[in-house]
């Protein structure tokens, strides 16, 4: 057999226009195939060195075979879109099969006892570390019973999740309103949403619909009912659905032997124990306090011009009191900002900046090459240095049964010399004018599609792209959320319909303006980690009642009256209890940018240090090592506390 290592691999072939029902199960389960035989191979293996061989070889494989789930959520093809859910299911369920595996187990345990494992290289030692612990968190060493038990709460919880998901994608909800009670929306957004014969306009909680309304519309009660309606996406399916996932989680954790589910989840997280997700909400909202309790008067001033008995802000008005007050006292208008941001002129812009910040090179693939799944989806090949390293794909806009909020998901995992790394970002953007706030979000998903590509250089399924720890992973996006707040970066492409460049004044004036509300959102923010921590501490009997009380204990925002928001509150499924990530994330974001001169954004020296000491690792290292490593000392709460206090 010829096996040529050198020849670069080659980005998987979509099948475009063709049979994608068959295509995609075909991929899946000929990957589920794979995976079997490269699990027998590691069972007949000896020496340290085949056995992690084969390995990786089935990790690889189970990866393809699991990157299935993207087309549950992208797909325009409900039947697709349902396969691609059962097919996942059985992705799943073979991964529960194997994680308890015993046969299995004793190969690595056995290995590990092993004198030869002290030569393991680095890399090698570390996947037999983390593969050994992920028996143990599977539950592998725990007698029948309870091993058979584990199993069932495993395969329960996978349905559990895509029941979750697709309760939230299924249910667009909307409101009719008489055409005046758009007033102040832009003009665009006007015209694009006339009255039907019934002289009624439809306002859909999509968020190219909902997020200007919530932005700009004058008309409080037409904003609450939005919000409402928002607010009340999966409900009350979601309920029960949730509560049936918590208790899963619940057994699940105990069984394994840990106190809570947090603290089961956060024992491969940088935070380290579910306690001490509790103590980073606390000191997070302490920190945040004044500063949200000044913002609040503010906003509550200025709602009273237009309601004088107001006596609080409430969720649907924080957002647009925001708005007013950067626009009247900090002389932000976003109405005109947006005129810089043409979405086809930004989605260029970023490709320049990242590229020339990381030195990469992106070559637009003709959709006919890429055979991607719908019109829309922009591909790109990826390269360094001249040599191709990748392939991304952007589907940025919504549709119909689409994922409704904005993520990066893997479509390959990269393996040097064995398969390109390719991931897709899925976002819902106008197709028009970008508010500055969708210009951020972009940046940000674009951060883990980097991540992706850049980590996937290497020769471990185990750590390659974003296979840090997970309350690390936003730190790579939130960081890149910088570049899209510098004058000189936005100089670069965000231009009006005249051809005038966004003046420096007006982005210097975003930024001031942009740190007003940072006290209420951090609130905000520690209101929703509280929930996603609390739900999966303990057993609550009423969900929306604690999600409420939660709601009053940390944000500066009452709970809004009928609203049930966890039922559509996504991470609950992905983040579990550990939504706090963000914030984490951005005190570490913080850290990593304070190492860039923000006078010279793109200086090679320090951008490549970050890239190469960062983001090619991969999950290489620890996350804390790989932020020690490249600022030279360990990450602190500093650069973010002076931030919050600006
Ligand atoms: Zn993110």
């Amino acid at each position: 057999m010829t096996h040529d290592t050198h020849a670069p691999p080659a980005p998987i072939d979509l099948p475009g226009a063709g049979d994608w029902l068959g295509w995609v199960a075909a991929r899946c389960e000929g990957q589920l195939d794979e995976a079997r035989r490269r699990v027998e191979q590691v069972k007949a293996a000896s020496g340290a060195a085949d056995v992690l061989s084969a390995w990786n070889a089935a990790e690889t494989a189970i990866g393809n075979a699991g990157s299935v789930a993207l087309w549950a959520e992208v797909h325009p093809d409900a039947a697709v879109r349902d396969r691609a859910d059962e097919l996942g299911q059985e992705v799943q369920k073979y991964v529960t099969e194997l994680g308890l595996d015993r046969d299995l187990y004793a190969v690595f345990a056995d290995l590990a006892a092993t004198p030869g494992a002290e030569s393991l290289d680095a890399d090698a030692r570390r996947v037999l570390d983390h593969t050994l612990r992920d028996f143990r968190r599977t539950g592998v060493d725990r007698d029948e019973a309870t091993r058979e038990r584990l199993r069932e709460l495993s395969e329960r919880s996978v349905l559990l999740s895509q029941d979750f998901g697709r309760h939230i994608r299924d249910d667009v909800r909307s409101v009719r309103l008489a055409p005046e009670r758009l007033a102040g929306l832009p003009d665009d957004y006007r015209a694009a949403h006339a009255a039907d014969d019934d002289g009624l306009v439809t306002i859909t909680t999509d968020y190219p619909d909902l997020v200007p309304f919530m932005t700009f519309g004058a008309d409080g009660a037409a904003r609450r009912d939005l919000s409402l309606a928002a607010n009340n996406v999966a409900w009350p399916v979601n309920d029960q659905v949730l509560q049936d996932l918590f208790a899963v989680r619940r057994e699940t954790a105990t069984l394994l032997g840990h106190d809570s589910w947090p603290d089961y989840d956060t024992e491969v997280k940088m935070i380290g124990s579910g306690r001490a997700v509790a103590d980073f909400i606390d000191r997070i909202s302490d920190a945040a306090l004044e500063r949200a309790g000044r913002e609040l008067a503010v906003l509550l001033e200025r709602k009273r011009q237009d309601e004088p008995d107001a006596d609080t802000v409430e969720t649907y008005d924080s957002r647009y009191y925001s708005e007013l007050v950067r626009r009247e006292q900090y002389d932000v208008d976003g109405q005109v900002v947006r005129t810089y941001f043409p979405f086809e002129q930004v989605r260029q812009g970023l490709l320049d900046v990242t590229g020339r910040l990381f030195g990469l090179e992106w070559t637009p693939v003709p959709h006919a090459e890429a055979g991607t799944w719908h019109d829309d989806v922009a591909s790109y090949d990826v390269g360094l240095d001249g040599v191709r390293i990748g392939r991304i794909h952007l589907d940025l806009h919504p549709r119909e049964g689409k994922f409704k909020h904005a993520a990066q998901f893997d479509m390959v995992t990269g393996i040097a010399g064995q398969q390109l790394p390719e991931g897709v970002l899925v976002c819902n953007f106008s197709r028009g004018l970008m508010e500055h706030d969708e210009v951020v979000t972009l940046f940000h998903e674009f951060g883990h599609l980097v991540h992706h590509v850049l980590g996937g250089q290497g020769e471990w399924a185990r750590f390659s792209g974003v296979a840090t720890e997970w309350d690390f992973v936003e730190a790579p996006s939130q960081m890149l959320e910088e570049w899209a707040w510098d004058a000189g970066v936005l100089a670069t492409f965000a231009r009006n319909e005249a051809g005038e460049t966004i003046p420096a004044d007006l982005v210097a004036a975003m930024r001031r303006a942009d740190h007003f509300g940072k006290g209420t959102h951090a609130a905000q923010q520690m209101a929703y980690a509280a929930r996603s921590y609390y739900f999966h501490a303990g057993p609550h009997d009423d969900l929306t009642a604690y999600g409420d009380e939660l709601q009053r204990r940390y944000s500066v925002f009452p709970p809004l009256e009928g609203a049930h928001m966890h039922c559509a509150f996504g991470h609950l499924d992905g983040y579990s209890s550990g939504y706090y990530t963000y914030m984490w994330s951005l005190v570490i974001a913080k850290d990593l940018f304070s190492a860039f001169d923000e006078a010279d954004l793109f200086a090679p020296e320090v951008a490549h240090a970050y890239r190469d000491k960062v983001l090619a690792m991969g999950g290489r290292r620890d996350a804390a090592d790989l932020v020690e490593d490249f600022l030279g000392r360990p990450y602190s709460f500093d650069a973010w506390a002076a931030w919050l206090a600006e």
